[in-house]
């Protein structure tokens, strides 16, 4: 039998192996592309994750973590406590949530309307603080899907610059589910064209892509991104989720 002391060991060293398998991938991907400097964060996705898994991690050190939803974000990161842990929001952003989110979440990949940029605007600098943000784009016009469509995003992109308690300083995608990764290929390489024209034509500084994840990380980071958002494959499958990437 195990004592609860060396299963949380046993946890721990899963946690670690995963981290450091999806460690490697990136920088072989990095390499492959000739840009073994470029700064790539794992984002490690909490959604529907037991707190013991979340807690093993941080005690491994990763500092960021990402949650879809407000309310469970906020429990966990009263149960977290502060520990110089980064919390991104990347769910879908209701904008009477979006008060909820200055001063707790550090980095929104979600925004995609002018009215939750106000929201998070006015709670920002009712805290005297500035909130980072990027643009979520919905390239393949997915009904069910967040994200701004592609010919709003030059005009949502202005507004956000004028208020000055939010930074903008990137984009976020979510492809379409494919059965091969290579499929969300193309819409990386669309992400990265975008964010390049909006920076010549807007004079915007966008440093950040935030794409890819368990199934299609590879891809992303040969594509450009800077931020990939993980769950499962660090995680492990989420309890009640049958989907296991790359089956
Ligand atoms: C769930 C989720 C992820 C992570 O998904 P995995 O396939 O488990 O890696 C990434 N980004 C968003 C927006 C998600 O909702």
């Amino acid at each position: 039998m195990l004592s609860a002391k060396d299963q949380k060991t046993a946890l721990e060293k899963e946690l670690g192996q995963n981290l450091e398998s999806v460690r490697a991938r990136i920088n072989q991907a990095l390499d492959r592309c000739g840009e073994p400097q470029r700064n790539v964060t794992i984002v490690a996705v909490t959604k529907k994750q037991p707190l013991d898994r979340i807690l093993a991690l941080t005690r491994l050190g990763h500092l960021d973590f990402g949650e879809n939803y407000v309310q469970e974000g906020l429990e966990k990161m009263r149960a977290v406590g502060e520990s110089g842990i980064k919390w991104h929001f990347i769910g879908g952003l209701q904008s009477n949530k979006a008060k909820y989110i200055p001063g707790m979440f550090q980095l929104v990949h979600s925004l995609d309307s002018l009215k939750a940029a106000q929201a998070l605007h006015k709670k920002a600098g009712s805290l005297g603080l500035v909130q980072e943000v990027l643009i979520q784009v919905n390239l393949a016009r997915e009904t069910q899907k967040s994200g701004v469509v592609e010919e709003d995003l030059p005009g949502l992109c202005r507004e956000i610059s004028r208020l000055e308690n939010l930074r903008l300083s990137g984009l976020m995608l979510m492809p379409p589910l494919a059965r091969d990764p290579e499929e969300s290929r193309p819409y990386f390489t669309r992400l990265r064209r975008m964010r390049q024209r909006l920076e010549e034509d807007l004079g915007l500084f966008l440093p950040h892509l935030s794409m890819g994840m368990s199934q299609d990380f590879v891809q992303a980071v040969e594509e450009g991104a800077t931020l990939i958002r993980i769950g499962t494959l660090i995680l492990g499958p989420r309890p009640g989720c049958a989907y296991v990437p790359g089956s």
